[in-house]
């Protein structure tokens, strides 16, 4: 691999594509002025995408990079989704009213531990805060091992149209399996 890749990538802390500012931007320099400014210049004419992450999980996979934490109580989640309300309250108070909304992304950690009555709940709160697109993509990650069909009902109901499930297949080698392959 060539070094100059190598010191380009080198920064351990990867950009979320998914948060903004990404992850190295992050700094004591970014305040709530820039912010807002951020906010409040989102451009008139374009829609916006929305990301919500729900940080927990039932059980911890080894491999795991995410940002996420065990529960094994609902407590933490409702404790959760009240702050993350009262968020989604002051960014909509920071963009041009009716601002359009063409994709939402729940990610995790296991977002669908929310349960179904929270999801449409949120979906709720968040439809009268932005003016959703009747095309808007809403995606949401699933992991099959904790995933219910009372869940799926309820996310198709709230207008869920895209699922993603991650796999990672973690192929042991052992020295005579370092040649590459034919
Ligand atoms: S389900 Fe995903 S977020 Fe949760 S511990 Fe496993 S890899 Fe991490």
């Amino acid at each position: 691999m060539h070094t100059s890749i190598l010191t380009k990538y080198r920064d351990p802390r990867p950009p979320w594509y998914t948060i903004y500012p990404t992850v190295p931007d992050f700094s004591a320099a970014v305040g709530a002025d820039d912010y807002e400014e951020w906010l409040g210049g989102l451009p008139a004419d374009e829609s916006v995408s929305l990301y919500f992450h729900i940080p927990f999980c039932r059980s911890m996979c080894w491999y795991c990079g995410f940002p996420t934490a065990v529960i094994r109580r609902n407590g933490p989640i409702l404790n959760y989704l009240a702050v993350l309300r009262q968020e989604i309250s002051l960014v909509s108070e920071q963009v041009r009213q009716g601002l359009p909304v063409s994709d939402v992304h729940f990610g995790g950690g296991t977002p669908h531990l929310i349960g179904p009555a929270e999801h449409l709940a949120l979906m709720e709160f968040l439809r009268r805060h932005f003016a959703f697109s009747k095309t808007a993509a809403i995606a949401v990650e699933i992991d099959p091992r904790t995933f219910t069909p009372e869940m799926a009902e309820a996310l198709a109901a709230n207008g869920v149209n895209r699922a993603s499930i991650g796999c990672r297949a973690l192929i042991p080698m052992c020295k005579g399996d370092q040649s590459d392959p034919e």
